[in-house]
C-alpha cells in the first residue's frame, strides 16, 4: 500500500525532467497518487507530455499562471475528470533575467510586477482554485522557495523579494484554509542545477558555495526534495501547516 493510494495531484512547474516538479511528481506517483500536468507552452508541451504520459497521467492541459482563463479551464477539468482534488504542487518561478543580475534597485516598475506574478500571485490564484475542489476532503498544497528570501543572495534580487511574499502567503493560506484541513507548505531547497535556476547570475558559484559552508558539506538533490514533498503531501505531516521546510543540506542554520 502507497502513502497516497487513491490520491489526486495536479503539478504545476515541470519543464523538463530535470526540474524540481518532475522529482516530487515521482515521489507522488511511487507512493500511489494519481497525477495531472500543465505545461506553460507548445515549446514544453513537447518535453512534458511524454514525461508525464510515462507515467500513465492522462490529465496534461495548458497553463500560463498569468492568464486567469489558462487557471479556470485546468481546474475546471480536475473537477469533471477527477470530481476533487487532494494537492497541489506549484513549482513555477520567473524573473527577467536583467533583473537577476543587475543591482536589485535597478528593478523596472515591469520586472517587479511580472516576477511577484508569475511567482507569488500565482500561488495564491491556485490555492483559490484547488481549495475548492478540496472541500470536504481536505488536501496539501505544497510550493517551492529559497534562502534568498531571508538573507540578501547575490543576483537573486527581485526573486527573493517574491520567495519573501510567497512564504506569507503561506502563512496567510495556512491561517484561511485551516478550519478546511487544507495544509498549506513550502519547502525552501537548496540549489539544484535547473531550467529555472541557469537563469540566475553566478548559479554555479552558488552551488559550490553552498556544499562548502552547509553542514552537511554537499549539494541538494532534486529527488531529497521530492520525498519531502511527498511528507508534506501525506498524513505523515498532517499537524504541520503554515511552515517553510528548509532542505537544504542545513546551509540556513550557518552564520560563519
Ligand atoms: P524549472 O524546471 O525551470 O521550473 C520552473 C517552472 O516554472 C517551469 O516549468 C516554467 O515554465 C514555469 N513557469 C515560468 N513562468 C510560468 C508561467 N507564466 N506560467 C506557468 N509556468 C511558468 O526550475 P526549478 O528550479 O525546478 O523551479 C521550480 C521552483 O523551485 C521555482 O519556484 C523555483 O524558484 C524553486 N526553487 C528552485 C531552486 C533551484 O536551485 N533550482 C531552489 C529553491 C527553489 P517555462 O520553462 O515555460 O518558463
Amino acid at each position: 500500500m502507497g502513502l497516497l493510494d487513491g490520491k489526486k495531484a495536479v503539478i504545476f512547474g515541470v519543464a523538463n525532467e530535470r526540474s524540481i516538479a518532475w522529482a516530487i511528481s515521482e515521489a507522488l506517483h511511487a507512493a500511489g497518487a494519481e497525477l495531472g500536468f500543465t505545461y506553460a507552452g507548445e515549446m514544453l508541451e513537447k518535453r512534458v507530455r511524454p514525461l508525464a504520459e510515462g507515467i500513465g497521467s492522462k490529465i496534461i492541459l495548458p497553463c500560463d499562471v498569468t492568464k486567469d482563463e489558462e487557471i479556470k479551464h485546468v481546474f475546471q477539468t480536475l473537477k469533471s475528470s477527477w470530481g476533487g482534488l487532494d494537492i497541489l504542487i506549484h513549482a513555477i518561478a520567473f524573473a527577467n533575467k536583467e533583473d537577476l543580475s543587475n543591482p536589485y534597485a535597478q528593478t523596472s516598475r515591469a520586472g517587479f510586477h511580472l516576477a511577484l506574478d508569475v511567482s507569488t500571485y500565482s500561488m495564491v490564484a491556485l490555492t483559490r482554485e484547488a481549495a475548492a475542489l478540496m472541500e470536504g476532503r481536505g488536501g496539501s498544497v505544497i510550493t517551492l522557495t529559497y534562502m534568498g528570501s531571508e538573507k540578501v543572495v547575490p543576483n537573486y534580487n527581485v526573486m527573493g523579494i517574491a520567495k519573501a511574499a510567497l512564504e506569507a502567503s503561506v502563512r496567510y493560506l495556512a491561517y484561511d484554509l485551516g478550519p478546511k484541513n487544507i495544509r498549506v507548505n513550502a519547502i525552501s531547497a537548496g540549489p539544484v542545477k535547473t531550467l529555472a535556476a541557469a537563469g540566475i547570475s553566478g548559479f554555479k558559484d552558488m552551488l559550490h558555495y553552498a556544499a562548502e559552508r552547509a553542514p552537511l558539506k554537499r549539494n541538494i538533490e532534486a529527488e531529497e526534495v521530492g520525498r519531502a514533498a511527498l511528507f508534506l503531501a501525506s498524513d505523515l505531516s498532517a499537524a504541520v501547516t503554515g511552515e517553510v521546510l528548509h532542505v537544504d543540506a542545513g546551509y540556513n542554520i550557518v552564520g560563519m
